[in-house]
């Protein structure tokens, strides 16, 4: 993946509100996730239906996986697709 692709992509994110860009004066710049408002999505394939929901243990697990792997998150986006039980 080149970096004009990571760039593209950030912009994306920041574009649906997803990451925050943050300018230092150097003129370095870092993107942030915006974490005030995050949540993740589970999505019925049969209605459309989508819903939101966030959980501890899962926003905890991805974390500890990533430091596993030595990298700190930037953000994430899950999504789990699914029909109804019953
Ligand atoms: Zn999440």
């Amino acid at each position: 993946m080149s970096i004009a692709t990571v760039y593209r992509t950030m912009k994306l994110f920041d574009d649906a509100g997803v990451v925050t860009r943050h300018e230092f004066q150097d003129g370095r710049s870092r993107y942030e996730e915006r974490s005030e408002d995050h949540h993740d999505h589970l999505i019925d394939v049969r209605s459309g239906k989508i819903i939101e929901f966030t959980s501890e243990e899962i926003e905890r697990l991805q974390k500890v996986i990533a430091e596993e792997h030595g990298y700190k998150i930037l953000f994430h986006r899950l999504e789990l697709y699914g029909v109804p039980i019953g």
